[in-house]
């Protein structure tokens, strides 16, 4: 090859990487609703934030909004895998609005857990990052005692009404190593606070961020596949970057620059949960045309979780219905 790359640069894939079940299962949801009810079907927000997913969702009949405002009434709507605050519910049930709510379970768990804890009189703190969608959902499950914290810093700033009743949850994408340390700052301004029993942080970001950081210790380049506004993508790229290893987050093929390439002999890539894995194997094309010699896969977990469709979107029958 007269690619960029001298020598025998390898291609390593980190196992697991890319679709978590959250993600497979709200992309089915807006497919399955336009093959049942036709276009358009809306769908509000980035049902996943990946660019090529929406796009493609796109040409197929979806149709992306913002706001309800923005549906025309009696339409079908589905909400995205982030979860919504509660007057969005609220809102599409007053409108008379069909819904598909794609908001993963695992979301939908740390709603539960959220509801629960206002029950019990407790005020809550999320610790997450301001602006995502997940984190105005999770905030949106009740009107009023919640809180946010991005970092250490916020948890000295915070001012609470009742310190001794307290409880925390998290985002699920959020880094494990700072969203630990955010949450040991939380134990020790509020001792007795209370936390879920198992971390919020998802088993797809959770497995995700331990894959990279094997990957990254035996390369000299990461590149995640993701898109800019995808949280555990970020993160991925993060944690490479962290253990010294230069990464880039890129949205596919088209995004590689060659120079990146340049003097490294092993080159690690990984995807966000967000990112289909014929984006992956179009950048190992890509950097095979550059002249990568060899491409692997990483031993690593492999992974075996789904979750069921909503009802009324079941899997076709014999019939096709
Ligand atoms: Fe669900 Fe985790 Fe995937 Fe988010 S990243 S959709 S919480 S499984």
């Amino acid at each position: 090859a007269t690619g960029v790359v001298d020598g025998a640069v390898e291609v390593v894939l980190a196992q697991p990487r890319g679709f978590c079940a959250g993600v497979d299962r709200a992309i089915d949801i807006v497919e399955r609703a336009l093959q049942i009810h036709g276009s358009p079907v809306y769908v509000r927000h980035e049902i996943v934030h990946n660019k090529f997913v929406v796009d493609d969702l796109r040409s197929k009949g979806a149709i992306f909004v913002k706001e309800l405002d923005e549906v025309p009434a009696g339409a079908l709507v589905v909400f995205s895998a982030h979860g919504v605050p509660q007057k969005v519910q609220d809102e599409a049930r007053c409108r008379g609005l069909q819904v598909f709510d794609a908001t993963c379970p695992l979301v939908t768990k740390v709603h539960v857990e959220v509801a629960k804890m206002r029950r019990q009189g407790l005020e809550v703190i999320m610790i997450g990052h301001a602006g995502h969608p997940e984190v105005e959902g999770t905030l949106g499950q009740s009107p009023d005692g919640m809180y946010l914290v991005e970092d250490e810093e916020d948890v000295a700033r915070l001012q609470v009404n009742a310190p001794d009743k307290l409880a925390f949850v998290t985002q699920t994408t959020l880094s494990v190593d700072d969203a630990s340390k955010v949450a040991q700052a939380l134990r020790e301004r509020f001792p007795g606070i209370q936390e879920p029993k198992k971390s919020d942080i998802c088993y797809a970001t959770q497995n995700r961020q331990d894959a990279v950081k094997l990957l990254a210790s035996r390369c000299d380049l990461v590149l995640v596949v993701g898109s800019r506004n995808s949280s555990n993508s970020n993160r991925l790229r993060e944690v490479a970057e962290r253990l010294n290893v230069e990464a880039y987050l890129i949205d596919g093929a088209e995004s590689i620059d060659p120079a990146w390439l340049e003097g490294k002999q092993t080159v690690g890539i990984t995807a966000g949960a967000s990112a289909p894995e014929l984006l992956v194997q179009q950048v190992v094309t890509r950097i095979k045309e550059m002249g990568a010699v060899s491409v692997r896969t990483m031993d690593g977990l492999v992974e075996n979780v789904s979750f069921p469709l909503p009802k009324g979107l079941g899997r076709k029958n014999a019939d096709g219905v």
